[in-house]
């Protein structure tokens, strides 16, 4: 299965099938363990990941970091972090539709081999392009959903919290039933500096 996932990789890494191919300068494939328990999904890369090649790494991927920690988790460990699309969009717009439809089979595929226990949704972007283009951020965030099988939490995207802090308490809540869902479901030992 690890090859498998090596050959997607390979395959994403050259691909061209949207026109944001055009102005990458690297593929943003995801990053963290084969056998992450949980995934974490944004928009898609910005200036700084499609620079490195890497998910969150400007300012947002920095407080997302940090959240993860606080609650006892990492992308070296047990968070393998993607994005809806894997080509940076000029200008740091959100991805047009057919943009979206074109590269969201990479990430069911990513999903479907990594086979997390929990999935978080981070931001409008990602709620909307892997469950429902209609569903409002604002009104489900927190709030349990299910897709394929795999249980979901939307909540804010970091950047949001970096615009508005004011959103921050209702991320933290958010956060700290992803804890207890991990204990749940994968280890009732886990330990978090948060809850
Ligand atoms: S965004 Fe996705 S579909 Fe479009 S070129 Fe990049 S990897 Fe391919």
């Amino acid at each position: 299965m690890i090859n498998d996932f090596e050959l997607l990789k390979k395959e994403i890494l050259v691909c061209q099938k949207c026109q944001l191919s055009k102005g990458r300068t690297n593929v943003v494939f995801g990053e963290g363990p084969f056998d992450a328990k949980i995934m974490c999904i944004g928009e898609g890369p910005g200036r700084d990941e499609d620079l490195q090649g890497r998910p969150f790494v400007g300012r947002s991927g920095q407080l997302l970091d940090k959240i993860l920690s606080v609650c006892g988790f990492s992308r070296t460990e047990n968070v393998f972090i993607g994005n809806i699309v894997k080509c940076r969009p000029p200008q740091n717009r959100a991805p047009f539709p057919e943009e979206r439809a074109t590269c969201i089979p990479y990430l069911h595929k990513q999903i479907e081999m990594i086979n997390p226990k929990i999935i978080i949704l981070l931001g409008a972007t990602a709620l909307n392009g892997l469950i429902d283009p209609l569903l409002k951020i604002t009104k489900v965030r927190g709030n349990w959903l299910e897709w394929n099988g795999h249980i979901v939490m939307p909540t804010f995207h970091p950047s949001a919290l970096l615009r508005n802090p004011n959103l921050k308490k209702d991320a933290w809540e958010d956060f700290k039933k992803v804890v207890a869902k991990y204990r749940e479901l994968v280890n009732p030992a886990h330990k978090s500096d948060y809850c």
